[in-house]
């Protein structure tokens, strides 16, 4: 089994999700006492999410390739980076390690284009709506259309992932939002909906809703398990 690195306190809340579901998935595949090989750096979000809003995501790379590169020393076989957002530094910190990154829109789109979904709604912090970091990849890698929510939406959407979910706040009001912004995008053509923020399904979850969600966090932890398992080599 390889080891795993995380790169993860983007937030804890939603790393501790992914720590939760490698070892699930290593567990279901092997069984007995089988557990995920992980080496993690988790960082302090708080000087992260003040450098996203400063927009210095310069600094923000000088952080994230310095943990990634500690993983790295610590014996890790490949990489994954626990949030969406900060995967717009994901060249960088990518060319800082020589250990493989697998990157959470690619793993996503493998899902959406193996479930034939062609057009998806997005809902993400407003970095990630809005910069093309990661609509651009799934469009221009993966021919995936991509939709938002509106100005307001966006706004709300964000402002409720760095409020609340990601100091373990789920709110009822929130999570009715979220459904309405999801059946809005299904409205407006998406066939399913990308939850491209690894908090919000926290929040809201596929029995709450018609429209078919599809969990980044799930998506690339399971991938991750799978690498690990030289299952998708
Ligand atoms: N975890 C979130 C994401 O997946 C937001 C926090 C962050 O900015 O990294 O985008």
């Amino acid at each position: 089994m390889k080891t795993i690195g995380m790169l993860g306190g983007m937030s804890w809340e939603s790393t501790a999700s992914y720590y939760r579901a490698l070892n699930e998935g290593i567990k279901e595949s092997l069984g007995g006492l089988h557990s995920a090989k992980i080496v993690m750096n988790s960082v302090d979000f708080e000087e992260i999410e003040k450098l996203q809003h400063a927009d210095d995501w310069v600094a923000t790379a000088i952080i994230l390739k310095q943990a990634a590169q500690s993983i790295e020393a610590g014996g890790a076989d490949f990489l994954i980076i626990c949030t969406n957002t900060m995967h717009i530094v994901a060249p960088d910190i990518e060319s800082a390690i020589g250990i493989p990154l697998l990157h959470i829109a690619d793993a996503t789109a493998a899902e959406l284009i193996k479930d034939g979904i062609t057009k998806v709604g997005l809902l993400g912090t407003g970095f990630t709506m809005e910069k093309d970091f990661y609509k651009g990849r799934l469009s221009e890698k993966f021919d995936i259309e991509v939709l938002v929510p509106n100005d307001e939406q966006r706004a709300q959407v964000h402002k409720v992932i760095y409020e609340e979910l990601c100091l373990g706040i789920i709110n009822d009001d929130s999570r009715i939002a979220y459904l309405e912004v999801v059946k809005q995008l299904q409205a407006a053509g998406a066939q399913a909906v990308i939850l491209s923020c690894t908090e919000i399904a926290l929040l809201i979850s596929q029995e709450q809703t018609d429209v078919p969600l599809y969990d980044t966090t799930a998506i690339h932890a399971n991938q991750a398990v799978k690498f690990a398992l030289g299952e998708n080599d």
